[in-house]
């Protein structure tokens, strides 16, 4: 199995053949609605819109390359969430998919929580007005002064990832005379992602405390017998990109044999389990991603019978979607710069970003569709790869994909589900300037992230 694909697309664990691309679709005028956003339809005109307004009007508006947010989708897509769950379950929005202010307002109001992974996201969170106490911080190597920080604004819960953290997290509170509530990540040994996982007993990664060989056990411990810290339970993430349930089946039962084992040894019941993110979203026609209330039923019921085998307290649950809120709800315009045939292979489209807003590709070898936007075409399907405007042969936007064969400079393209991992791992190289992000909705579009300009680039660098 390929480990440098691994996070990433859809068909990459070896479903399919190296080489493989499916054959065009009937009409490649149509859009698919499981890979654009809700609002997006094309118009009489034949061009395309989001929330009522036509590309053609927002790459004039805008420039190109941007992404536009179909804000009205990301909005139903955070309530479906929130609704599935219901009141028994708390759902955490990932912020590293992609954070912004405006985005963090919309959260609030629609009843979710939000994780955070860096003082930066830490701040800007907090800058937008969600609670502090609805906030859980996380990563592998948190500083000083971002756990200090968290703790003084008094974030919901620290998820804490190593046996330093453990001790550092409770010296910083004592020392700020807080008691702060954590929870512990395990390493359950289940590596998910697409249609497969692999359950082992151990996981060769940098994440959590092995559950294998006692270690998580050890914490456990260790964490009750700290005065700085509440601990309120057990925390598990195991991949990204996953459409197959039964990976979370696996690490629920072995986070709930551990609930079992601290309370047989300590006689505490640990209060919450959260089963972290990584539900897939379609990024072609191929996939076929599952609902929030399927995904909160089936976790529901694989809890509750662990719970009830194990006879103890069904745990509070809580998730934490990034992809699966953001990730179909925006997509990236840009526009076609050259088409060049290669004879007998394929033909390359550039187009006026790449690699630097949308580093997925290259990276996980992540698959995504692309659509001719401003107009329509009846010309023959050509097979093309889209390709950035960047000094490197890997600058893929979309490996293999069908666009009309009279695509032509000036065209207007997008690339659907680029909402989540694709502004958030945005990079200067070559010195672009990082795309705008748009909120589209009722007709009105307005910038919540601008677009990058010389300026910034000279104002970092300081001569
Ligand atoms: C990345 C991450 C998530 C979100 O993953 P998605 O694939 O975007 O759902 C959730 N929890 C943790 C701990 C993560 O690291």
């Amino acid at each position: 199995m390929s480990r440098s694909a691994h996070p990433a697309g859809p068909r990459h664990a070896d479903v399919l053949p190296e080489g493989h691309y499916t054959a065009p679709a009937a009409d490649l005028n149509v859009l698919d609605p499981k890979v654009w956003a809700q609002t997006v339809t094309r118009t009489e005109s034949g061009s395309v819109s989001v929330g009522g307004i036509d590309v053609a009007d927002l790459a004039e508006e805008f420039g190109t390359p941007a992404y536009f947010v179909d804000e009205a989708d990301f909005r139903a897509r955070a309530r479906a969430w929130r609704t599935a769950f219901g009141h028994d379950a708390d759902v955490f929005y990932a912020g590293k998919a992609f954070l912004s202010r405006a985005v963090v307002r919309w959260l609030h109001e629609e009843g979710l929580n939000l994780d955070v992974c860096s003082g930066g996201e830490l701040t800007t969170t907090l800058s937008a007005g969600m609670p502090a106490d609805r906030i859980a911080f996380h990563g592998n190597n948190k500083s000083v002064e971002e756990i200090t920080k968290a703790i003084e604004v008094g974030v919901g819960r620290i998820v804490l990832d190593s046996f330093q953290e453990i001790v550092r997290v409770a010296h910083i509170a004592q020392s700020l005379g807080k008691r702060q509530r954590v929870q512990i990540r395990v390493t359950v040994g289940v590596e998910a992602h697409t249609h497969e996982f692999i359950a082992t007993a151990h996981e060769d990664q940098k994440f959590g405390i092995a559950l294998a060989d006692g270690q998580a056990a050890e914490a456990v411990r260790r964490a009750l017998t700290l005065d700085g810290l509440e601990l309120i339970g057990i925390h598990s993430h195991i991949g990204s990109q996953i459409f197959d349930m039964a990976g979370f089946e696996v690490a629920a039962r072995r986070v709930v044999s551990l609930l079992a084992q601290v309370r047989d040894e300590h006689g505490v019941e640990l209060p919450e389990i959260d089963l972290g993110g990584g539900l897939g979203i379609a990024y072609t026609s191929d996939d076929d991603p599952r609902e929030p209330h399927e995904i909160a039923k089936a976790l529901g019921e694989i809890v509750t019978r662990e719970c009830e085998a194990a006879r103890l307290r069904t745990p509070r649950i809580s998730v934490e979607p990034g992809r699966a809120i953001v990730g179909p709800t925006a997509f990236t315009l840009y526009e076609v710069g050259t088409v060049k045939p290669l004879e007998g292979l394929r033909t390359y489209v550039s187009v006026d970003g790449g690699m630097s807003d949308n580093i997925r590709t290259a990276l996980y070898d992540a698959e995504y569709s692309v659509a001719l936007v401003s107009r329509t075409s009846d010309a023959e399907p050509m097979l093309v790869r889209v390709v950035g405007k960047h000094c490197e042969s890997g600058d893929i936007v979309v490996k293999d994909a069908f666009l009309p064969s009279d695509l032509a400079p000036g065209d207007l393209i997008a690339v659907p589900a680029t909402g989540a991992y694709c502004r958030s791992m945005a990079s200067n190289y070559n010195h672009a300037l990082r795309p705008p992000v748009v909120a589209v909705r009722d007709g009105e579009a307005r910038v919540i992230v601008r677009r990058e300009t010389e300026e910034d680039l000279l104002r970092l660098d300081v001569g």
